[in-house]
């Protein structure tokens, strides 16, 4: 059976723990295929980002460096004007015919998701894979209705229009918390070492310099959650 191809779309202002967790997981469950995060170019539903488009994209190929089932697609940058997610599943789905297309969205994203743009005409164009996250909403019962949960099995054998739940990782963090981190602290321990330093570097988000030097982490020996919050 052929891999399906798997878009992880976000603001990435910065990559995180969640997100390279989170596509770790995705790739795992379909049997190390590649998951291809892209950022986008002006995000449509949120406040402008704190970081430019190249250091974005600098720091997603930072964190996915020694990664070869994560990629970094800039398509969406690419494009003129606002990175409407409808177009970009159109353009995929043009490449790859009846090829399974997953979007991997965080839970929180799926709570919204009813306040997307065209997002009725999701279900005929991709699947979803949805990760969990500290403190969601319920989402949209229309939504729920539109993309079935469905198993592993079944996304692999149909295009679109099914909906996977995953149960980890549980990774309780936000680029929102990490900017106001690095404002007050200079420091960040759920950012991937060469990312933190590239902030640095580039003075990003207010980062507070006089803390610089100190030893950053690396995302990769940090704790995660279970969905009990135990682990
Ligand atoms: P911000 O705090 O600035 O809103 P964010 O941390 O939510 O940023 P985004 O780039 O906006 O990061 O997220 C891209 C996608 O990744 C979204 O679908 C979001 O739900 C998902 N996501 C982000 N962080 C996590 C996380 N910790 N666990 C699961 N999904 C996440």
């Amino acid at each position: 059976m052929t891999d399906p191809l798997i878009l992880f779309g976000g603001t990435f202002d910065p990559v995180h723990l969640g997100h390279i967790h989170g596509a770790r997981t995705v790739s795992g469950l379909f049997g190390g295929a590649r998951v291809e995060l892209m950022p986008n170019a002006q995000p449509p539903h949120r406040e402008q980002p704190g970081a430019g488009a190249q250091d974005r994209l600098a720091m997603l190929q930072l964190a996915c460096r020694d990664d070869p089932q994560l990629a970094v697609n800039d398509w969406e940058l690419t494009r003129p004007g606002p990175s409407w997610t409808r177009l970009t599943l159109e353009h995929f789905r043009g490449l790859i015919g009846q090829r399974p297309l997953v979007l991997v969205i965080g839970a929180d994203s799926l709570a919204s998701f009813q306040h997307w743009r065209d997002w009725q005409q999701f279900p005929s164009l991709c699947h979803l894979a949805v990760l969990p996250r500290p403190g969601a909403g319920a989402p949209a019962p229309e939504v729920l209705a539109a993309f079935p949960e469905a198993s592993l099995g079944a996304l692999r054998a149909r295009p679109a229009g099914l909906r996977l739940m995953l149960a980890e990782p549980f990774v309780d963090v936000s680029a929102t918390m990490i900017r106001e981190t690095l404002a007050e602290d200079g420091e960040c321990d759920v950012l991937d070492r060469q990312v933190l330093d590239h902030i640095r570097r580039h003075g990003l988000y207010n980062v507070r310099q006089d803390a610089a030097g100190q030893t950053p982490g690396d995302t990769r020996h940090h704790r995660t959650r279970n969905q009990n919050g135990d682990a």
